[in-house]
């Protein structure tokens, strides 16, 4: 379906903000062209520009410097031939559903007869047959999503673009309007040429997109560019996608040392096992969250333990954790979130559960484990066993608290379950079903 038609292309554009002291270069020398037929997601921490990018490609903005082409052509003004969704999506709350969908209609011109027709077939396609008469405020936020993505559709834009549309969706939700899009889209059923979606959940922009291209901040520029090149509908569990989650989170997390160095080796392997620091996920998030909301990147740790009100052994632990999964990096007695920290700290629940997993399922001691169970019957190991084989590794206390955090972990992670009366690790796909 790919041609080589540049719909958009950016030629070191940037963007500066603020005046004086305050000024600062929000989007440097950004290249980017997205050919017809493209689907392209961006990643980045917040404040990096995505925002800012798609307002200059829509030519809601002009950027301070750089060419901006539609068609070969340079932007002038608003793009007619583009429409932005946001995360929420503002309907008429006087309208109902119908109408709310059928003024896009209007707008373009579609004769009366015709609007109801379309309007009604497009508010089936994104699952809302039944609810045409209902006003805004009757619906779930998730509903109301729904109608808002139904009205871009009729709109029939060239280029979508999407700002982290379905963040604000229960997960439910967002994987039921996900799916729609895709169906739309990769079948041609809607005129749309290119879609550009800005996104927080990695694991969604895998699943979408054809190419990913990663932002980082300071100023906000292009890190990487890649194709995930796997054919639709992605399979999420297959290896081939589970390679391309864990390249952007490389990507993402950078290094504060060589992972090798960091991760130590698995039980039974040469080399020494690190042990799992013993901290409570509560207690990680929390930490992750203080440092994205204080303002400037760089923090002292040594202000972090007034500010937090943690003995600073704990908050030691902390930090490490954070180093150990990618979360942070430690410079000269500073602390600064990595990109993939401050996804974390921003992240729906379930979006951090499922980066936590794919970091730990790095770590040489889960590693082992999830080998193990995979290869045991039933999937599914007795805690005492795990102890057992832990102990040739560790002091028997310290095997027992590695066991504890490992089923903590992983039991947030919805890698494992733990059955706390037979005292039974599985593997969470494994669990047997109550009777
Ligand atoms: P993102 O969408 O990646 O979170 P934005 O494009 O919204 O990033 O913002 C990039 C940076 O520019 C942020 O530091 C933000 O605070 C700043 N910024 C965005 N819009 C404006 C504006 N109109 N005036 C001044 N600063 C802005
Ligand atoms: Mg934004």
């Amino acid at each position: 379906m790919l041609q080589q038609n540049p719909l958009v292309e950016l030629k070191h554009v940037e963007q500066i903000y603020g005046s004086g002291a305050r000024r600062f270069t929000a989007v440097q020398d950004v290249n980017l062209t997205i050919q017809e037929g493209e689907f392209v997601a961006l990643l980045g921490p917040s404040g990096c520009g995505k925002s800012t990018l798609l307002r200059i490609i829509t030519g809601l903005q002009k950027p301070d410097s750089g060419v901006v082409l539609y068609r070969g052509q340079p932007l002038q003004g608003v793009n007619p031939h583009a429409t932005i969704v946001f995360q929420t999506f503002a309907l008429f709350p006087w309208l109902t559903v119908l109408e709310n969908v059928e003024l896009a209609l209007k707008a373009r011109g579609v004769p009366e007869k015709e609007r109801v027709r379309i309007a009604i077939d497009l508010l089936d396609r994104v699952g809302l047959d039944g609810f045409e008469n209902a006003y805004p405020r009757e619906l779930s936020g998730g509903m109301r999503q729904k109608v808002g993505f139904a009205r871009a559709m009729a709109v029939e834009p060239e280029l979508l673009c999407l700002d982290e549309p379905f963040s604000a969706l229960d997960p439910l939700s967002a994987e039921s309007l996900r799916g729609e899009l895709m169906e739309l889209w990769t079948s041609n059923a809607i005129p749309t040429r290119a879609i550009l979606m800005v996104s927080h959940n990695i694991e969604e922009a895998i699943f979408m997109a054809d190419r990913i291209v990663v932002m980082d901040k300071d100023p906000g520029r292009i890190i990487s560019v890649l194709e995930v090149g796997l054919p639709h509908p992605r399979q999420t569990r297959s290896p081939q996608f589970q390679a391309k989650v864990d390249l952007v989170y490389s990507i993402l997390a950078g290094q504060t040392q060589p992972e090798a160095v960091e991760f130590g080796s698995a039980p039974g392997e040469p080399g020494r096992t690190r042990a799992l620091p013993q901290v409570q996920i509560n207690d990680l998030t929390g930490l992750l969250e203080h440092l994205d909301e204080i303002p400037g990147d760089r923090t002292d740790i040594y202000r972090l333990v007034d500010e937090l009100g943690m003995d600073s052994d704990h908050l030691l632990l902390l930090i490490e954790t954070a180093e150990l999964l990618g979360f942070a990096r430690i410079d000269k007695g500073d602390i600064m979130l990595t990109a993939l920290g401050e996804t974390f700290a921003e992240a729906s629940i379930l979006a951090r559960k499922e980066i936590f997993a794919t970091r730990i399922r790095r770590l040489p001691l889960f590693r082992w484990l999830l080998g193990m169970l995979q290869a045991s019957e039933r999937q599914s190991l007795r805690g005492e066993v795990v102890r057992m084989a832990l102990e040739l590794e560790f002091p028997p206390e310290e095997a027992e608290r590695q066991l504890n955090t490992i089923i903590h972990w992983g039991r947030y992670a919805e890698l494992l379950s733990y059955d706390d009366d037979t005292e039974t690790i599985y593997l969470e796909s494994a669990v047997p079903v109550a009777a």
